[in-house]
């Protein structure tokens, strides 16, 4: 049995920060057509301002945050859903996940002298320049004791919301509608996104040649491509109002929000273990000349010292 996190005294100085209504699930009644509007809104700036990375790296995290925390709502069990990028270009690395509950963090490794080279090229680069080729995986995980369900497509498209509905065009094989937007506002870091699927009509059958349903979705389609980045993420305009704004000619169904949390499960405890499974030997030179082991939570940017003399490996 895992310490709760409320109850781990070992846990770093970080915000437990929650929005209540970080999603807001909606559908358009007799359509088949069901979305979600994510708005980070403070955790945003919380979660993304932890780390010191340029703008243009910021702003696809928010956008990673965003997308991670679509799909777990849609989760049906505990557990939680990663997003991980892996690339040739400056950011080789990109890793978001949420769990079920809403909790969310992310980590970007980014390659300096490449990325300071693209920038100086391209001061506003597309989150493609930003990744380069490779491929991008979403991972559910929802245990110990259960499989893990991963698909992985190649990166395609210019920006993430591309990237994500490719995915979803092949893996999942429903079509899907994906906006996503992180900006620096008045408040903050601010990110946020707007996810439209098309569900199986009545029945749980997607007809095909549904020609009514293909209506109903472009229609959707076509109203959600109004929305702007400064309405989604403008904390003063409630969702409901939003997507009133957008969906009130098309029977919107707005469901129960849920919220979104600063996640991180990093913890002394858990990082000690993981140095007590290196041999004596790994030790002594990850040892600085303070006789102190540094570990750094590489999705809070938090270090922990252990002094080396109190760690005793477990490694044969
Ligand atoms: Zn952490």
């Amino acid at each position: 049995m895992q310490t709760p996190a409320f109850l781990d005294r070992d846990r770093p100085d970080v915000p437990d920060l929650v929005v209540p209504g970080g999603i807001t699930p909606f559908f358009l009644q007799g359509r088949p057509v069901r979305g979600r509007l994510i708005r980070l809104g403070v955790l945003a700036d919380v979660l993304l301002t932890r780390h010191d990375h340029p703008a243009p790296v910021t702003r696809l995290a928010g956008k990673a945050l965003t997308v991670v925390a679509a799909l777990a709502s849609a989760l049906k069990f505990q557990g939680s859903f990663s997003l991980q990028i892996k690339g040739d270009g400056p950011v080789p690395l990109l890793v978001a996940d949420c769990t079920d509950t809403g909790a969310l963090r992310f980590y970007a490794r980014t390659d300096e002298d490449a990325l300071n080279a693209l920038l100086a090229e391209t001061p506003n680069p597309t989150d493609r320049d930003l990744l380069g080729n490779g491929y991008l995986a979403l991972t559910v995980d929802q245990g110990p004791d259960t499989d893990r369900h991963q698909g992985i497509v190649d990166i395609a498209g210019d920006d993430l919301a591309a990237m994500a509905s490719h995915y979803f065009a092949t893996s999942e094989q429903h079509a899907c509608w994906i906006y996503l937007s992180c900006k620096m506002t008045d408040a903050g870091w601010r990110a946020g996104g707007l996810v439209l699927e098309r569900i199986a009509g009545e029945g749980g059958s997607h007809v095909v040649g549904d020609e009514d349903g293909d209506a109903s979705w472009e229609t959707a389609t076509i109203l959600a491509t109004t929305l702007t980045s400064r309405e989604l993420l403008d904390d003063s305009l409630p969702p409901a109002d939003l997507l009133y704004r957008l969906f009130h000619e098309e029977d919107l169904q707005i469901g129960h929000p849920r919220a979104l949390a600063y996640g991180c499960r990093c913890s002394r405890a858990r990082l000690a273990d993981v140095l007590q499974g290196f041999p004596d030997d790994d030790l002594d030179h990850m040892a600085q000349d303070d006789g102190q082991i540094v570990m750094t939570c590489e999705f809070c940017n938090i270090d922990f010292r252990f002094p080396r003399k109190d760690i005793s490996s477990h490694a044969g």
